[in-house]
């Protein structure tokens, strides 16, 4: 992510989120983080909650299954409810 973003973006640094366990993974089997198309609008404040190079945003957000620990914090900083664990 572009450090300028996060300069500039409304809720300016993200806080470390200190609930929970880092990269604790949610109890759901077969479940995995997936975005609405229809309600991302490519803000990119998921950008600034992963801590595991696990979102790429061009225009749309898209998640690197490969990378993305389950940690949900991005989908706790999406604005918009285009992130899903399901
Ligand atoms: S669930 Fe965690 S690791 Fe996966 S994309 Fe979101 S913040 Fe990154
Ligand atoms: S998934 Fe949410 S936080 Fe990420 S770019 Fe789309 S609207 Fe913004």
């Amino acid at each position: 992510m572009a450090k300028g973003f996060g300069d500039k973006a409304t809720p300016g640094t993200v806080p470390p989120l200190i609930s929970g366990l880092a990269h604790d993974r949610p109890i759901v089997e077969g479940s995995k983080l997936n975005v609405l198309n229809e309600l991302c609008v490519g803000c990119s404040y998921c950008l600034m909650a992963c801590e595991d190079e696990a979102l790429l945003v061009e225009g749309l957000c898209e998640v690197i299954e490969e990378n993305c620990t389950d940690c949900l914090r991005c989908l706790l900083w999406c604005p918009t409810g285009a992130l899903v664990y399901s």
